[in-house]
């Protein structure tokens, strides 16, 4: 299924991602943390061979939207031995039925879209269950459906603090570090920030005033490759990124089923649903 790339353009992609990160962090106003944001290289439908290349290339942090093409990847024996310390992000609508399998990737670092009370129990009790080799609280954040669109999934904004509530207080086995949204793709920026962007800021404002948490200790996953700078001047900690680094997705423009793995037919299938709704 998957098919290898031109590894010099990937370290090269790579390279300007990174420094469009760091220019953008240094023109954020001096109001916003001052934390280093992090860029989660996105590397679903792409080979093992395109993250090796760019895990030599000194990136570590990865992000996979599938669970099952995440536990094939992760397990792959190159990345296995050639990535010891690459840090794995999920960052897809996780069902309960899958906790299980996802939670046994190796080197999991963070769960990035939890959505549901029900959802972190599960995922709480799955990890204090392989407590014996996870030493470590699994990171987590909460996913919000700033967008209120339907296809998007995450939790309404206005369960935003008793969510994160629930997790700080009954789930040891978790380590809540912020939260997550996708966004409207195709937002205009010449119109004004975005106000998904805006949306998350001021969850987090609310969750760090009801809990007392100080806003550094929550942060902000936010921004993909047409809008990662942005996401980093207005306060952004946690960047995804894939195309630009990895190049386009290849999508089927025509129906044929038995060619097209189930991977890539679901994200054409959220991409069309998104054009339907903005053509209206
Ligand atoms: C695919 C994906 C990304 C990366 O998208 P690009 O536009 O290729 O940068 C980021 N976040 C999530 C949740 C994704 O599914």
């Amino acid at each position: 299924m998957w098919k290898a790339g031109m590894s010099s353009e990937i370290g090269k992609a790579l390279q300007a991602v990174v420094d469009r990160v760091k220019q953008a962090a240094a023109r954020r106003p001096q109001t916003l943390p001052n934390v280093t944001p992090r860029l989660v290289a996105v590397s679903k439908t792409k080979s093992p061979e395109m993250v090796v290349e760019a895990y030599q290339q000194g990136q570590r942090n990865f992000g996979e939207n599938y669970v099952n093409e995440l536990v094939e990847k992760s397990s792959d024996p190159q990345i296995l031995s050639l990535c010891p310390d690459i840090k794995w992000h999920f960052i897809g609508h996780l069902q309960k039925s899958n906790v299980n399998k996802l939670l046994g990737v190796p080197n999991l670092f963070m769960v990035e879209t939890l959505d549901s009370v029900k959802l972190a129990d599960r995922v709480n009790s799955s990890w204090q269950r392989l407590r014996t080799v996870n030493t470590q609280r699994l990171k987590v954040m909460v996913q919000i459906n700033t967008s209120g669109e339907e296809s998007k999934h995450g939790l309404p904004p206005e369960e935003t603090v008793n969510t994160v509530k629930h997790i700080i207080s009954r789930c040891p086995a978790l380590h809540f570090v912020g939260l997550m949204t996708i966004g409207r793709y195709g937002y205009d920026l010449s119109e004004g920030p975005n106000p998904d962007f805006q949306m998350l800021l001021g969850r987090r404002q609310e969750v760090c005033e009801s809990l007392q948490l100080p806003t550094e200790e929550v942060e902000l996953s936010m921004g993909m490759s047409t809008d990662f700078e942005h996401a980093i001047e207005v306060g952004s900690t946690n960047v995804r990124v894939g195309s630009t680094i990895f190049g386009e997705r290849e999508y089927p423009n025509t129906p044929s089923p038995e060619k097209r793995s189930k991977v890539v037919t679901e994200e054409a299938a959220e991409k069309m649903k998104h054009l339907t709704v903005t053509e209206q």
